[in-house]
């Protein structure tokens, strides 16, 4: 359908709103470029509209103006943005792009282009697509940026998309791109993406707390207000240039406090922090100014010494800088406040971007640049499959981080939970092959390879020519330098013994008169019970090639003459269920078709969602799952919705915690409510009462959720219980 004169003024206005974001996109030839990337856009995507009905080149332009206005990027990006999706969507070619725009506009748009899902026989398509774009990463940072620009604008507009590629995006979403956004500092869109992506897989937990959020509002802004009065007014005696505000914590981390602590939306006490951004003139003055504005606040409210969060001194690894306090409040409650420059201030929003504007008159190198430069090695290392890349990339989004120190005294930063190995490994891979324990803070013990970090950890690593690596090191690192090189390592010694595997078989095969060929490798993959060739070669490595079992095994028939499931496996195949009908769930259907995930156990009632297996059963998971989050990163076009009414004859087993003050008594009222509720089948309970503390742990056979809350709600109107939730 063409474009209506309406929508061509639209178009129109908010493409030249791009030069309102972006000062360098003003400069004369800049300018030129972008009005011809628009119009070759315009062009390319004409007559198409997305499923919203929107003409298409609405997305590169919102897309180029998130690029400028929420992530500060500069001309280049702007010009890409415009033309991300007209090599993949359209005629036009990487070549045209390149003759007509540069190679360096060619190489990111390149990046930005999904391999076509023909020339694909790997895997995972989405994982080896996530990879492309990482690897362009070693090129150029931009890449990554306007991929997080556009995914950010097509999570805005998920809604018009159908049920299982809604789920499939967000869950996508929320696994890699908004940890990526945190990673690279973009605080605002990694809080927008998790919104966004939590809004589709919960829509009822999105809603309520969104409502309640709106409710609250004024009562909030008028204690921010209060709040931040005897503040004010000293300050400005010290004559600050300051701004104070209230910041609402995200919908999505409202409800993850909720989950994690098992409360209610009420009893989120810090709900909102007060942030106050100053100006500052002399740069070398701001930390110390920081301190200042402290030292006033700390003066009218008392701080929590224990809250003290110093991110200027050190700031966190993706370049945040802030200083955080909480302090008593005058109603008795705690309140976060965050100082900081307008400098700080910007970074923390727009992250990567800023980072590298301010970063220019400064020399060494960030923790920002180190990480870059991890996952560049990363990207390198050609051995690895785009499955394990992408665990490996996950790792190395984590938030939580130690800070030691090495032997020369120099800081390092490391994830959460890494141990000697992780050190050993990030200093040399040498070091770490031959290293067999540390000394920690000139202790006189030896602390083993897998002794976790702490903070302010003195590692001074203790080797030997005797020490032989083994594959169990895995398991004992969290780095991805680490797991990669030991996967590296493990594959050598694996390839070298499957080698030998492979010879000794030919080697019996050949006094018996046999060649090995596919039939006999199916009959000794059933008779030795293994399920790749790999695993053969390297069992008959393990044990010999006894020439009497294998002339057994050959002599045999074969017992299945369907598929095997290293065959299932490997083929690839596509689903047999067609992804794009609802798959019901209802009395008439097999009990084989599906089962219900143990990971997160749904009950009718729940938001749920079917993932094909590759025995092409649906196995039934919460749309929340993290495992299901996982395979669907992975495997999206294996995703199909579900209806799941309630079964008069079919109950589900759930479980709930019950925490509560002992008393006599208590256990017995609790299984009297049980019994008594003809819906529910109790399984099994267990009992925790310690110093007056009640924790039971019960699970039970339900219908569905109404059942469920129904047993909750009587279960909490026990005296002496004070919460009751479903785990
Ligand atoms: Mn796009």
């Amino acid at each position: 359908m063409k474009i209506t004169e309406e929508e061509k003024k639209q178009i129109e206005e908010r493409f030249e709103s791009i030069f309102d974001y972006c000062k360098g996109c003003k400069d004369k030839d800049n300018e030129e470029r972008i009005r011809k990337a628009f119009r070759l856009a315009y062009k390319a995507h004409d007559g198409v509209r997305r499923r919203s009905g929107e003409p298409y080149i609405i997305h590169p332009v919102e897309v180029a103006i998130i690029a400028a206005k929420e992530i500060g990027l500069g001309a280049k990006s702007v010009i890409s943005a415009l033309l991300h999706d007209v090599v993949e969507d359209t005629d036009y070619t990487l070549e045209d792009i390149s003759n007509l725009f540069g190679e360096k506009i060619a190489n990111i748009i390149d990046g930005l282009t999904k391999i076509p899902e023909e020339v694909f026989d790997g895997q995972s398509m989405q994982a080896e697509n996530f990879r492309k774009t990482l690897l362009t990463l070693s090129d150029d940072v931009r890449v990554i940026l306007i991929k997080l620009a556009d995914r950010l604008h097509n999570m805005r507009t998920l809604e018009s998309m159908p049920a299982r590629k809604q789920y499939k995006i967000a869950s996508e979403t929320s696994y890699l791109y908004a940890p990526l956004a945190h990673r690279l500092g973009l605080y605002q869109i990694k809080t927008e993406l998790e919104d966004l992506s939590f809004k589709y897989t919960e829509p009822v937990a999105y809603k309520e707390i969104n409502e309640k959020l709106k409710i609250t509002e004024q009562e909030r802004s008028s204690f921010v207000e209060e709040f931040a009065k005897p503040i004010r007014e000293k300050l400005k005696t010290y004559d600050f240039d300051f701004e104070i505000t209230g910041r609402t914590k995200s919908v999505y981390s409202i409800w993850k406090k909720m989950q994690k602590q098992g409360i209610k939306f009420e009893e989120v006490y810090d709900i909102f922090a007060v942030r106050i951004v100053f100006q500052v003139e002399i740069p070398e003055r701001e930390k110390m100014l920081c301190w200042n504005i402290y030292t006033v606040i700390a003066e009218i409210y008392s701080p929590i010494k224990s809250r003290l969060r110093d991110w200027i001194t050190t700031p966190k690894s993706n370049g945040y800088e802030s200083l955080h306090t909480t302090v008593m409040g005058n109603n008795g409650k705690h309140i976060e406040v965050q100082i900081r420059s307008n400098r700080m201030n910007e970074i923390a929003e727009k992250g990567y971007a800023a980072h590298w504007k301010y970063k220019s008159d400064k020399s060494g190198e960030s923790e920002l640049d180190i990480w870059i430069n991890k996952i560049q090695d990363l990207l390198k290392n050609q051995n690895t499959n785009a499955l394990d890349f992408l665990d490996d990339i996950k790792a190395s989004l984590y938030v939580d981080e130690v800070y030691v120190f090495d032997s020369k005294g120099n800081t390092r930063t490391f994830p959460k939970g890494s141990t000697v190995l992780d050190f050993a490994y990030a200093i040399h891979t040498d070091l770490a092959e031959s290293a067999y324990g540390a000394k920690i803070n000139h202790g006189v013990k030896i602390e083993p390879l897998n002794y976790k970090l702490k903070n302010g950890d003195k590692v001074e690593i203790l080797r030997s020519s005797q020490v032989q690596f083994k594959p169990e090191w895995e398991n004992f690192v969290v780095t991805s330098k680490a797991k990669s090189d030991i996967r590296k390592m493990r594959k050598k010694s694996r390839q070298s013994s499957i080698h030998e595997g492979i010879r000794k078989l030919e080697e019996a095969l050949d006094s018996m008169g046999f060649v090995n060929n596919s039939s006999i490798t199916k009959k000794l993959l059933e008779a030795y019970e293994v399920q790749t060739k790999d695993d053969l070669y390297l069992k008959i490595f393990e044990q010999g090639a006894d020439v009497e079992f294998l002339r057994k095994s050959i002599d045999r028939k074969r017992k299945n003459k369907d598929v095997n499931y290293w065959e299932l496996q490997f083929s690839n195949k596509k689903p047999e269920i067609n992804v794009k009908e609802i798959f019901d769930i209802n009395e008439a259907l097999s009990e084989d078709s599906y089962k219900i995930a143990p990971c997160c156990n749904p009950i009718p009632g729940d938001a749920v969602l079917g993932l094909i297996e590759l025995d092409n059963r649906v196995s039934v998971h919460k749309t929340t799952c993290k495992e299901a989050e996982g395979f669907m990163s992975r495997y999206g076009d294996r995703i199909v919705s579900i209806k799941w009414k309630t079964q008069k004859k079919k109950s589900f087993l759930a479980s709930v915690e019950l925490h509560g003050r002992d008393r006599q008594g208590v256990l017995h009222d609790v299984t009297r409510v049980i019994y008594m509720d003809l819906n529910v089948n109790m399984r099994a309970m267990s009992i925790n009462a310690l110093d007056g503390v009640f924790i039971g742990h019960i699970d039970f056979y339900v219908h569905d959720t109404e059942d469920l809350n129904d047993l909750i709600s009587k279960l909490e109107q026990i005296k002496s219980i004070r919460q009751v939730r479903r785990v």
